[in-house]
Order: structure tokens, then C-alpha cells, then sequence
């Protein structure tokens, strides 16, 4: 694949998403949104956009598409999206953000979506042990926490669990990604470009899967 990369990374919450795509963006030099990292931000800094999502966030409901889709277009159409690429993290969730980035991407589409591939029990251990720098989101766990009292060995932020990786919000989350996020693995393998990529095992054989896959299409 040449620039500009545009890549949607589809994969269950837990997955490993967050981590992968920052690999990724750095290697190739393109950007990594993050729907939920522009979202959480927002809420941060107390934005009209981020007021509107907090409640849905952390109760593990999807922020209506109206609110996100404005947010997406914006990122998007900006000049570093547009000359380099991007990888899309945790958007599109549903079939009519899918649709929506069709549409935003008129007339060259997405040229490849990687389906990183994660059993439920899995995921729910990796979220329950999750824990997020509250400064620059740098993700840990409670078996690799950071150096000191859980202060954040890059930025010195405080290291807490997300507020919706509480049980409630775990499973709300994984019941709507499977019915509302599954379904567009079937959506976009029938229009090809499509890989999945096992994303359990050992982190630094993932991302060499990954960037082999970039790489061949
Ligand atoms: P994430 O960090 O990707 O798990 O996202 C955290 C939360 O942000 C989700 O549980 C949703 O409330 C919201 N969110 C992130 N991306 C989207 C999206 N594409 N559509 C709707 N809500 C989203």
C-alpha cells in the first residue's frame, strides 16, 4: 500500500486496538484517531462535544452517530489524513458510521480493514485489569503497572481504572459490540480488503503481523 494509508481497524473492546494502531501510525508516519481518545479528551476539557458524550461513555452506551460523525468528518478531511492517512480506531462501531465513512471517503474508500481477533474471555481479563493514565492515556494493567504508585512512567499523571471498565460497563459494551460492531466484519469482507489478524499472544509478533499485512496490500 502506498500513501495516503487509510485503514480501519475493527476489533473488540480489549482487543488491543489502542495500543496496535499507536504502533502502527507511528511506523508508517500517518495519524491514529481514536474515537474514544478524541471523546474522553473532550470530557477532560469539559467541551460541548464532550458534555454530550460523558454520560453515554460511562455507561458503556455508543454516543449517538450525529454527535461523532461531525467530530470524524472534521479530523478527517484535515490536511495530514488526506496527504499521509490514517488508521481509524474504534470507529466505525455501527453500519451507518459505516456507511457515513464511505461517504466521507468518496471516491476512494478505505483500503484496508484488519480485524484484530480476540476471544471474549480474553478481553473481559484485559479489561478488568486495565488501568489508563488519566494525562496522556497511556494504557498499563494491574500485572504491568507503573514504576511508582501509580504515577505514569511518561507523563507523571495519575493511573486509574476507566470508568467504564467497571463489570456493568464491560459487558453493556461487549453486548453492543456484538450487535451493533460484529455484523460489519461480514459488511466489509464482502467488499474484500479485509484481513483478520490474531491479536492474542505476544504484543511485538501482532504489530510485525500487522505491519506485514499494510505492507502486502
Ligand atoms: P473506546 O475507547 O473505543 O472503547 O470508546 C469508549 C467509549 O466512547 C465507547 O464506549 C462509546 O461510549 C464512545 N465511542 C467511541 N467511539 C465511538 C463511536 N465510533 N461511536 C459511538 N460511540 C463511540
Amino acid at each position: 500500500m502506498n500513501k495516503p494509508y487509510r485503514i480501519v481497524m475493527l476489533g473488540k473492546q480489549g482487543a488491543g486496538k489502542g495500543t496496535q494502531c499507536s504502533k502502527l501510525a507511528a511506523t508508517l508516519g500517518i495519524a491514529h484517531i481514536s474515537t474514544g481518545d478524541m471523546l474522553r479528551s473532550a470530557a477532560r476539557e469539559g467541551t460541548e462535544f464532550g458534555k454530550l458524550a460523558q454520560g453515554y461513555m460511562e455507561r458503556g452506551d455508543l454516543v449517538p452517530d450525529e454527535v461523532i460523525l461531525g467530530a470524524v468528518r472534521d479530523r478527517l478531511y484535515r490536511s495530514d489524513c488526506r496527504e499521509d492517512g490514517f488508521v481509524l480506531d474504534g470507529f466505525p462501531r455501527t453500519l451507518a458510521q459505516a456507511e457515513a465513512l464511505e461517504e466521507i471517503l468518496t471516491p476512494e474508500g478505505v483500503k484496508l480493514v484488519i480485524n484484530l481477533d480476540v476471544s471474549t474471555e480474553v478481553v473481559l481479563r484485559r479489561l478488568s485489569s486495565r488501568r489508563v493514565c488519566t494525562g496522556c492515556g497511556r494504557t498499563y494493567s494491574i500485572d504491568f503497572p507503573p514504576a511508582v504508585d501509580w504515577t505514569c512512567d511518561d507523563c507523571g499523571g495519575t493511573v486509574v481504572q476507566r470508568a467504564d471498565d467497571t463489570p456493568e460497563a464491560i459487558s453493556r459494551r461487549l453486548a453492543i459490540y456484538e450487535e451493533l460492531t460484529a455484523p460489519l466484519i461480514a459488511w466489509y469482507e464482502a467488499k474484500g480488503r479485509f484481513v483478520t489478524v490474531s491479536g492474542e499472544g505476544d504484543f511485538d509478533a501482532i504489530s510485525d503481523e500487522i505491519l506485514a499485512t499494510v505492507t502486502r496490500f
